[in-house]
């Protein structure tokens, strides 16, 4: 489904360049939940972002469905970006509107006809749990219940693939929980493809599949969520672990 083949990025800044990702590839197949796991700085969030093109990769390939994202502009990636929902820590909601019109927004960017809007919204209000909140501004929802909108909101225009960064690290252990079930629970029914950066050990263990090891902008293990955990092969990895759990 997602197939990333020699990514490179490097950030030019007035202190220096440094290259952020460093040939990476590896491929995600359907309906898996991928994580990305790795000390802060690793790149994680870079390579989540050049996934989408809210980073622009300096070189290398991003196929999602065969078709190579890193050729697409103007209309056509704004097309393809619809298929990616992305969910952030830090909620990135507006606050100037209601939980309804923050799940409806990139609908009415997309220009989806009204009463599909509405149809979806409250489709999605039910998923996340939030029908009672649909009037409420992001002001008066607790942290779990803003995350719930981020991920109503990034399911809106039924994504093919969800790109979440460390959407539970800003929540406690009861509500990291139980939007992991929802996350679980919506790959599981909708079947969409996710790839999760996480700096907690337990959400890797709970729901993903996969995870791959960063380090310094490079991969440097890749395997089953148990392989990799019971009988880390790198160095770094070892060394992570040792300290995550
Ligand atoms: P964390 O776990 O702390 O979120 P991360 O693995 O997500 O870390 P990134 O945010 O991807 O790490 O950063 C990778 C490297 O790229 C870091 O050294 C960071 O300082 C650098 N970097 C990230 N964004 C920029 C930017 N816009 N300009 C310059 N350097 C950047
Ligand atoms: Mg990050």
């Amino acid at each position: 489904m997602l197939t990333v083949r020699n990514l490179r990025k490097t950030f030019v800044t007035p202190q220096g360049s440094l290259e952020a990702i460093k040939d990476v590839s590896f491929q995600v197949e359907k309906g898996e939940i991928f994580g990305v796991i790795g000390f802060s700085g690793a790149g994680k969030s870079t390579l989540i972002r050049c996934l989408n093109r809210l980073e622009e990769p300096d070189s290398g390939q991003i196929f999602i469905n065969g078709r190579d994202i890193t050729l697409l502009a103007g209309q056509s990636l704004r097309e393809a970006r619809k298929k990616i929902g992305m969910i952030f820590q830090h909620f990135n909601l507006f606050d100037s509107r209601t939980v309804w019109k923050n799940i409806s927004f990139p609908m009415e960017v997309a220009r989806l006809p009204t009463r599909e809007i509405a149809k979806r919204v409250e489709k999605l209000l039910e998923v996340v749990g939030l029908v009672d909140k649909a009037d409420a501004y992001p002001a008066q929802l607790s942290g779990g219940q803003k995350q719930r909108v981020g991920i109503a909101r990034a399911l809106a225009m039924e994504p093919e693939l969800l790109l979440i960064d460390e959407a539970t690290s800003a929540l406690d252990p009861l509500t990291t929980r139980s939007i992991l079930k929802l996350l679980q629970d919506i790959n599981r029914q909708s079947g969409v493809t996710v790839v999760l950066i996480t700096h907690e050990m337990d959400v890797v263990r709970q729901i993903c599949h996969r995870v791959a090891v960063m380090e310094e902008g490079r991969l440097v293990e890749m395997g089953d969520v148990q392989e990799v955990f019971n009988e880390p092969k790198s160095k770094t990895t070892q060394l992570f672990l040792q300290q995550m759990i």
